[in-house]
């Protein structure tokens, strides 16, 4: 080998070995900063979380401690919580909801979007629990003025689905061994029934015994103050077509009810008497 080959061989090893500690220190320093990125900051996330964490368990607390006290005092306040809804006097939905008037095909899909949850501490039923966005603030404010005056009003049963009805319908029928015509003189017939149509509800529970309670007496006294009336009353059962239900009760809007009751007529008679047609639709609300 010439000298300048030995020098070609020896520029060639130290370029190598430069090179190899030029790549060794690059991939020491991006190991480096690779984990000095995510070890240490993985750590730091989990003593923010543990530390937000107590945080909102404070709060919750905080809240919980607050939501005591709030129920403390609303014992005391006799004025009804609206939940921010004022009650409007003149708002009144005199949709007539019977055999003879049954609720259009659409109505069980378009009624859903607009159904509100009752507060727990307001009914005592857990499966059937909701009812229309346009009666939730007078039914609420209702109960709570009842529960108020130490009354024990609860909220039985409000809106019922076009499914539900028909399963307690369909029961009926195969009780009366496939009577419809008997089956609905003991349960309206889907879409019939005005607990399809998310504007009444029955209280407490669906019996006789109910028109012996302090509820059905508070009721009587109270429920036109918040758009609801008797609707199925004793002795209108050839008016309405149902019988007395002294536990069901339905908005019509406190103008309405007041009115209503003045007149000591049932709804359809008022409806008539008054020539008041209101179609049955989605569209009344
Ligand atoms: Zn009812």
């Amino acid at each position: 080998m010439t000298d300048r080959g030995r020098q070609a061989v020896k520029r060639r090893r130290v370029f190598l070995i430069s090179s190899a500690l030029i790549i060794g220190i690059i991939l020491g320093t991006i190991s480096f900063g690779v984990s000095r990125l995510f070890t240490p900051k993985s750590d730091n996330n989990e003593k923010k979380e543990t530390k937000s964490s107590s945080v909102s368990k404070t709060v919750k607390k905080i809240k919980k401690d607050e939501s005591k006290s709030e129920e403390t005092s609303s014992k005391q306040v006799t004025t009804p919580k609206t939940n921010g809804n004022k009650l409007n006097e003149k708002y009144s939905n005199l949709m007539l909801v019977n055999a003879k008037n049954p609720l259009p095909d659409n109505y069980d899909s378009e009624i859903r979007k607009d159904l509100v949850e009752i507060e727990p501490e307001l009914r005592n039923n857990n499966y059937v629990t909701k009812i229309h966005k346009s009666v939730y603030p007078y039914i609420t404010a209702m109960v709570r003025a009842a529960q108020a005056d130490g009354v024990d009003l609860k909220v039985w049963s409000p809106f019922r689905s076009y499914a539900d009805q028909k399963a307690l319908f369909d029961k009926q029928v195969e009780r009366y061994g496939g009577d419809e015509d008997k089956a609905a003189t003991i349960v309206a017939r889907p879409g019939t029934s005005e607990h399809n149509s998310g504007i009444c509800a029955d209280f407490n529970m669906a019996d006789d015994a109910f028109e012996q309670t302090e509820m059905f007496k508070w009721l009587c006294e109270h429920a036109e103050e918040y758009g609801f009336i008797l609707r199925y009353p004793k002795d209108k059962q050839d008016k309405t077509g149902v019988i007395y239900e002294s536990w069901h009760w339905r908005f019509v809007g406190i103008e309405a009810a007041k009115k209503i009751n003045k007149s000591g007529l049932c709804l359809e008679e008022y409806l008539k008497k008054n020539n008041i047609k209101q179609e049955v639709s989605v569209d009344n609300f």
